[in-house]
């Protein structure tokens, strides 16, 4: 088991700083989600921790050692990649044993260790199949099989699921969760997609650009947000944003859409620190509004409706912005009608529409 700590840690390839400083510290046994858009760096973190990339600058320990600069398979790392990568010609034994026997273990020693991973993920019937006979879960399962017998104190996932279609993505997404609360080890878990942050993670790092946005547990993100970042980031679909002036009005303050649309801010939290003149988004997510025919809240014409089955998305627009709505109820509206949306003062988050910083 590991605790691992990052401290400054950044990455340059060659004049490009890609990884500007990332302090994280990651509890033993903790399931720990890197989320952020392509592109932001979380497999070049990755892949710094695990060893294969250089480390520009700062400091990396595992489970209280310096690691910067240990060769991989001294790190006592296992990491599992998008591409399952295993070798065709070798039966489903036979690719998780690679490793042990690379490393000149005795089959003594290994095979019980093997036994039990493949029971641990179904895979007991199938030892002796080749990959090609196996489903996309199956090779991804045998991918984890190989990564569970070196029984690493470190677990590194990168985009694991990506390669599996939608159902299999789900159910595995449960499994890794499964051998995750069996094994307790540390994982770091790569991912773009946010739905796999928010359901696996104990804890999420949302990252944009090589920095991090914000650390916290999964409900903690999607109800505080700290940035208009992670605001619009995790979600789906994701939350509306409206963006204006704020005003006095004789009811109070109130925000001034670009549409000329005016919105009170009574009871909004943090509102009360709000000067007249302040550019301000106010953030709400579409499960939160309530919709009907009262005249007194904000209209909105629908563009689209869009029914899931379990919930209805209706689609209009807001200050110019796209606003979408979601309600369980099945629509009874249609597009070109007209709604009344109404934005419960407790749900709604307003940020600082120039740094994007949530008003506390
Ligand atoms: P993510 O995993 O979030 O999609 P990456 O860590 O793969 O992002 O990449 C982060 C940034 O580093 C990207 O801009 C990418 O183009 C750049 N990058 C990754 N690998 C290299 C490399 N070997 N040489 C130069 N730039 C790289």
């Amino acid at each position: 088991m590991a605790a691992v700590q990052l401290s400054g840690i950044f990455k340059r390839y060659g004049d490009t700083q890609v990884v500007h400083g990332i302090d994280l510290h990651i509890d033993d046994g903790e399931f720990v989600v890197l989320v952020g858009p392509s592109g932001c760096g979380k497999s070049t973190l990755m892949r710094m921790v695990a060893g294969l990339e250089e480390i520009s600058g700062g400091e990396l320990t595992i489970g209280g050692t310096r690691a910067n600069a240990l060769a991989p398979q001294q790190r006592n790392v296992s990491m599992v990649f998008q591409s399952y990568a295993l070798y065709p010609h070798l039966s489903v034994y036979d690719n998780i044993a690679f490793g042990p026997r690379i490393r000149k273990e005795s089959a003594s020693n290994f095979k019980p260790r093997i036994e039990a991973a493949a029971k641990m993920l179904n895979l007991s019937g199938y030892l002796d199949r080749l990959p090609r006979a196996l489903s996309g879960g199956q090779r991804q399962r045998v991918a984890m099989g190989r990564a569970v017998v070196r029984e690493p104190s470190l677990f590194l996932f990168d985009e694991p699921l990506s390669n599996l279609d939608a159902k299999l993505r789900v159910q595995m997404r449960t499994e890794i969760k499964a051998l995750h609360q069996r094994l307790k080890n540390t994982v770091i878990y790569v991912t773009h997609d946010q739905i796999e942050a928010m359901t696996m993670a104990d804890r999420i790092v949302v990252m944009n650009a090589g920095r991090i946005e914000q650390i916290g547990r999964p409900l903690e993100l999607y109800d505080r947000p700290d940035n208009l970042f992670v605001a619009s980031f995790l979600g789906s679909p994701s939350m509306n944003f409206a963006e204006g002036e704020v005003v006095a009005g004789d009811g109070g303050l109130a925000l001034l859409l670009a549409d000329g649309l005016r919105i009170a801010l009574t009871g909004t939290p943090a509102s009360q620190t709000l000067q007249p003149g302040a550019k301000v988004t106010l953030g709400v997510r579409p499960e939160h509004i309530e919709t009907g025919a009262a005249q007194d809240g904000m209209p909105m014409t629908i563009d689209v409706v869009e029914p899931t089955g379990a919930e209805t998305h209706l689609y209009g627009k807001i200050g110019g912005n796209p606003w979408c709505v979601t309600s369980r109820e099945r629509a009874s509206v249609e597009p070109g009608q007209r709604v009344s949306l109404r934005l419960p003062a407790e749900h709604r988050h307003l940020f600082d529409t120039g740094s994007g910083r949530r008003l506390a």
